[in-house]
Parts: C-alpha cells; structure tokens; sequence
C-alpha cells in the first residue's frame, strides 16, 4: 500500500530528526490528571529537503499536497503515542492535531508568492514563502482550536467517546470549528459541544503590503497603497512589528469572509472603463488616479489623497441596504485644517 510505504517514511524522518524525541517531551505535560483535552496539538519541524532525500514521494506530498502530508504525520504521531503509551487518555487519532512547519522551502519562484498576485485571487493550496512590510495588525484574541461534540441520543455509540473532533483548519472561521447544527455521523442526530474539553489557542492577523507598493509612494505623488493581505498568525503572537520587512513561510488562507463587491458593468462610465484599462499595468494605479481626481469639484485635484482613497474604501463598502454594521469601514480624521475638509 502507497500510504503504507509513506507512514513508514514519516515514522524514519521522524526517528532520524528527532521527531520522535521531541513528541515524547511534548506529550509530557498532557499527562497532568487534572486536564482533559478535545485534541493535543504537536507542532513538527520538517525540513522538506531531508524529508526529499529520505523519500521522494513523502517529500513531492509535504511540499504540494499539505493536507496529505499532515494526516500522514498525525496517523504516524497517533501510533507512537499509543505503542510508547505517552498520553494514556487519548483515543482516536482524530485528537491528534498535527502542525507541520517547515523549515524552509526550495529556492525556486514557483515557491515563492507574489503578495500581488495573492490580492488578484491566485491562492494556492501548498506552503509558499510571501514577504512584505507590516502595515497592520489586530490584538491578540482567542480561538478554538479544538473542540468535542457528543451525540444527543443517548443509545448512540456517539453519544461518548471521541468520534465527532473538530480541529481549526487554517484561515477557516469560529464557526467551522464550533457551532450548533453539526449532527452525528453515526444517526444524524444534532451533535452538542462538551465544552470542558475546548480547547483555546491565540491568534493574530497581520497585514502585509508588497515593498513595490512602497516604491510607487516615494516616486509617484500620489499617496497610496491599496493592497492589504489578511494573515493568520498562530505561533508568532505578538512577535511582529509595524513597518518592518518579514518573510513569511505558509499556506495562504482566506482568512476574513468579506461580502463580495459586486457592480453592474453596464453602470460603469465609458471614461471609468478607459481609466481602468489604461491603468492596467499596475495594481495601485487604477485606485490611485480615482482618489487623486476623487470630488475634485470641491477639493483641488492632488489634495488629500489618501483621506478620499480612505472615503471611496468606505463607500465602496459600505452598502445602504446593509443591517449589519460590522462590515462597514468608519472613519476618523484628524487634521488642523477644516475649512476645505468640511465641504
Ligand atoms: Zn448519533
């Protein structure tokens, strides 16, 4: 069996690497009597490199299909837990929760993301190196990394036991980890959270623009950068800052589900299609021209740039029928001079 073959490669890299050192350290403190967890979570370094060496196959999977790779890792991790009886309350394997993280990844540009070309929807599903400076980032918050659900009827096998695990999967939401209308794989009936076994972990999003963008502001007038990428950051909370330049190793996610921005094309004025062809070139220019012109009845063209790109952003989204307000971008402003602002 191919997956077979695969498990025993995983099981030699992880002897070799010290894998398997590491996760008897790592499942120590879960054997604490007074502690009960939905999953215990296992970050695991691999060097993609090594793991090609080794195998191949296992190596083509760590670095094209992640997915694979890590339910090979937490099948291998879920054995040795059990045989080496290193966590004696743990059940199934799905309460293994396996993070792989590379250590680095080839040097080729296929490995490496274009943050540019990730805003225009290029998403591949495979870990890529992205760099950008930070221009943005949320507090620290809680997330459910992991949680148990029980069967509601009571002759069901799933009523007990750890058959229905939910574990967080990168850039999913809250509510595809916990909510209230799973039901049970066995008898379809609704599935209710046992919440003394969630499991809480931090995270971050943080935003980073492309350098070029950075570029176009010191040779171009117009004040403005336009690209922003939602980035979740699990391990490294609070370990980056503002304005500095980071290379980040990763799958890129959809982390934030905003309403998609639709429009009636036969709306758009002839003169906006030619400015929007016209400006094809670049990312930021396009934005960068509406802002610059933007209201220039009342305000001189080339004024203000930046507070009208921030304007357009808020009309753009922020829609009249709209009830829920979340979505909605507020705006605050501060300046000495409100006389042409007022207009
Ligand atoms: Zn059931």
């Amino acid at each position: 069996m191919d997956a077979d073959l695969l498990k025993e490669s995983v099981l030699s890299y992880l002897d070799r690497s010290g894998g398997l050192l590491k996760l008897a350290e790592d499942c120590k403190p879960f054997n604490d009597p007074q502690q009960s967890e939905a999953v215990y979570r296992f970050c695991i370094s691999v060097n993609p490199l090594d793991v090609m060496e080794l195998d191949p196959l296992l190596g083509d999977c760590v670095l094209h299909d992640p997915l694979k790779a890590t339910a090979l890792f937490q099948s291998v991790c879920f054995l040795a837990i059990k045989t080496l009886s290193l966590i004696e309350k743990i059940h199934t394997e799905s309460q293994v929760n396996i993070i792989l993280k590379l250590t680095h990844l080839p040097p080729f540009p296929e490995y490496t993301l274009d943050l540019c070309a990730f805003n225009r929807g290029y998403r591949p599903m495979r870990p890529v190196a992205m760099e950008g400076l930070v221009i943005a980032m949320t507090r620290v918050t809680k997330y459910t990394q992991g949680a148990r659900f029980l069967c509601t009827e009571d002759d069901c096998p799933g009523s007990t036991g750890f058959r229905h695990i939910r574990v967080h999967a990168p850039g999913a939401t809250e509510s595809a980890t916990v909510r209230n209308d799973f039901s049970c794989m066995i008898c379809s009936s609704p599935l209710k959270e046992d919440v003394k076994f969630r499991v809480l972990g931090d995270k971050q999003l943080v935003e980073l623009i492309h350098v070029k963008a950075l570029g176009n502001l010191s040779n171009n007038p117009l004040e403005c950068y336009c690209f922003v990428s939602p980035l979740h950051i699990d391990e490294l909370c609070n370990s980056m800052r503002i304005g500095q330049l980071y290379r980040v190793l990763g799958i890129p996610a959809h982390v934030h589900q905003w309403p998609n921005i639709t429009w009636n094309l036969h709306e758009i004025s002839k003169k906006f299609e030619a400015l929007l062809k016209a400006t094809g070139c670049s990312p930021w220019r396009f934005s960068a021209m509406v802002a610059y012109s933007f209201a220039s009845a009342v305000i001189p063209p080339g004024l203000f740039n930046t507070l009208k790109l921030c304007l357009l952003l808020s009309l753009v989204q922020t829609r009249a029928d709209a009830t829920d307000t979340f979505y909605s971008l507020d705006l605050l402003v501060l300046t000495t001079d409100t006389l042409i602002l007022d207009r």
